[in-house]
């Protein structure tokens, strides 16, 4: 097979930011707000998971937040265009056709097998996390658009 797109994007990038650099924050549920922390824009697994909803006004849960416990950032543009960074290199060394998308997702020209696929999906997503402690997700499909595959 060959002519393959894959899409790489990082899961929940700027909750995952913040945790880079302060791993006590692993395992926690963690929001970013926006600008003059209006309102949630991004959500750790473990908010979404308590039910903490993307465009959440700060005023109106703020209490709530402190209930469930859920850890609260001002968004950090600075880092996260630093990670950003840093996750696109180590994908420009995977393949020299890559596209950046947005802030946390890129475009990859990829080939082979299923099985070749799958292998290079994962060893991609092992690098990026360990250099840079991003997680990622890889979708890979005969398009930009479509999706078939997801390791
Ligand atoms: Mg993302």
């Amino acid at each position: 097979m060959t002519g393959l797109v894959a899409l790489v994007d990082c899961n929940n990038f700027y909750a995952s930011c913040e945790r880079v650099f302060q791993p006590a924050l692993r395992g926690k549920p963690v929001v970013v707000l926006s600008n003059n922390d209006g309102c949630v824009i991004a959500r750790s697994n473990e908010a979404k998971a308590l039910g903490v909803e993307t465009g959440a006004p700060w005023h109106l849960y703020r209490k709530r937040f402190e209930e469930l416990g859920v850890v609260v950032r001002s968004s950090n543009y600075t880092l996260y265009g630093d990670m950003s960074a840093r996750v696109m290199t180590i994908l420009a060394d995977f393949t020299p056709s890559r596209e950046v998308y947005s802030i946390d997702e890129a475009f990859l020209d990829v080939a082979g097998s299923p099985d070749v696929l799958a292998e290079h999906a994962s060893r991609l997503r092992q690098t990026v996390l360990q250099w840079t402690g991003i997680p990622v997700s890889v979708g890979i499909a005969p398009t930009k658009v479509l999706e078939s595959f997801r390791g």
